[in-house]
């Protein structure tokens, strides 16, 4: 079949398998131009890898420091004609490009936040890869079923406090409007720390280490964004940015519980990129649009694989061993985005973008391509007039 973008607000409902596989090539072939990664992982465990952060924190791993990875996620195949997610599509990418190279790649799609999952994991750890040195936890999920108690939690995205007005982007209509968001209950704040704070990760590092298969010196890593003022009502003040306080206090604690066999756990703070989960976050999309027309022009424009490269290279695996951390034990690396000259050039232009500015003061473009490419669509090289078979299995 002809494969073509239906974009329904913020998501895209189909997708392109060989534009995503496009897609992972090209951020195998970025990761390879860079300078090759001593003393990296071998064995990577990647929870939400699949697409965004996580996808690119695989292809780091993999193709930057030659490990093994083991990929978990939770993605449709396609069925009756649908095309499949793209996060499906990527992962088939991925393994067939690691197998092509003699690295092991697996992958496991269901939900992460499961026993079950949890349990595969481990088998599969067991039986090829003995124990893993290095473990992404890069979720991004609207929802959470409790494994002991089987209550579904849902996250929100919502100030606390009080109501709150500001400018948002509609990207369907090419408009920016005012938008209103009512304050979070108490009930929304803890549900979206349930879903999206550091309760899961500490349950991942707990089962595999109670499993013994986790490596000396072995690392662990979420990520985190915090951001700028224009977004902290929604974002870091909002009931996302509890969830991400509390998955900094689960880094204390599984720092902790790492202790004997001399492991890490940090909390990476990354740059705001266009994804699947940012895309619905409302007025960050605007911000982004923003952001990245000042840092094409200014330098330091990077997307999911520039970053997670540069957390590899000059993070996690440099220094002699010792992880550079902010004055609150952070991984910065929106180090760039929250350059001084980089946040006054947004400030500028927040209050002066409307509708009539948009094409002069965003990267309205750049952002709408961004984001059909997180789908497969608009990728060089690839013909979209061809026919194209939507099933693709892993092999
Ligand atoms: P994404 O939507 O691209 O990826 C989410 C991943 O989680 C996918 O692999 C998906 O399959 C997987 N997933 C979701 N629910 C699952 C479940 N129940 N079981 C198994 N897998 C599941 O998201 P992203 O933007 O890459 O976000 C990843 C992390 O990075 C989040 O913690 C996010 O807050 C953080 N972050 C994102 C940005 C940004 O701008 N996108 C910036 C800083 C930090």
């Amino acid at each position: 079949m002809i494969i073509r973008p239906k974009v329904r607000g913020f998501v895209c409902v189909t997708s392109h398998p060989t534009g995503c596989a496009a897609n992972v090539q090209e951020q195998i072939d970025y990761v390879k131009s860079q300078p090759a990664i001593n003393d990296g992982p071998k064995n990577a465990l990647i929870i939400g890898a699949s697409t965004g952060y996580g996808l690119a924190s695989r292809i780091a791993a993999a193709f930057g420091c030659k490990a093994n990875t083991l990929g978990i996620f939770f993605e449709r195949p396609s069925e009756r004609g649908r095309t499949a997610t793209p996060g499906w599509y990527n992962s088939v990418a991925l393994e067939n490009a690691a197998k092509a190279e003699g690295l092991y790649a697996s992958s496991l799609n269901g939900d992460a936040f499961s026993n079950k999952i949890k349990e595969q994991a481990i088998e599969r750890i067991q039986s090829d890869m003995g124990k893993i040195d290095l473990v992404i936890y890069s979720l991004a999920s609207p929802r959470r079923t409790d494994p002991e108690t089987g209550e579904v939690y849902r996250s929100t995205l919502k100030p606390i406090g009080r109501d709150y007005s500001n400018k948002y982007l509609d990207t369907d209509k090419k408009t920016i409007q005012e938008a209103s968001l009512e304050a979070a209950t108490d009930e929304d704040i803890s549900s979206t720390v349930k879903v999206m704070g550091g309760e899961d990760w500490e349950l991942w590092i707990q089962a595999l280490k109670e499993a013994n298969v986790l490596a000396d010196n072995c690392k662990t890593v979420a990520y985190d964004y915090i951001g700028p003022q224009v977004t902290w009502p929604i974002y870091k003040d909002g009931t996302i940015g509890r969830a991400k306080i509390d998955l900094r206090r689960a880094k204390e604690a599984i720092n902790q519980s790492l202790g004997s066999l001399g492991g890490e756990a940090h909390v990476s703070v990354n740059k705001a990129v266009v994804t699947q989960a940012s895309s619905a976050i409302p007025g960050v999309n605007l911000y982004v649009t923003i952001l990245f027309k000042i840092m094409k022009e200014l330098g330091g424009h990077e997307g999911c694989i520039e970053q997670m490269s540069r957390l590899f290279s000059d993070r996690l695996y440099s220094n002699g061993g010792t992880v550079p951390l902010d004055e609150l034990g952070l991984i910065r690396m929106d180090d760039w985005e929250m350059e001084q000259k980089i946040q006054d050039a947004v400030s500028d232009v927040w209050p002066r973008v409307n509708t009539d500015t948009i094409n002069e003061l965003t990267d309205f473009e750049g952002y709408q391509s961004e984001f059909l490419r997180l789908f497969g669509f608009g990728v060089d090289g690839v013909d979209y007039e061809a026919e194209v078979e939507p099933e693709v299995e892993f092999s």
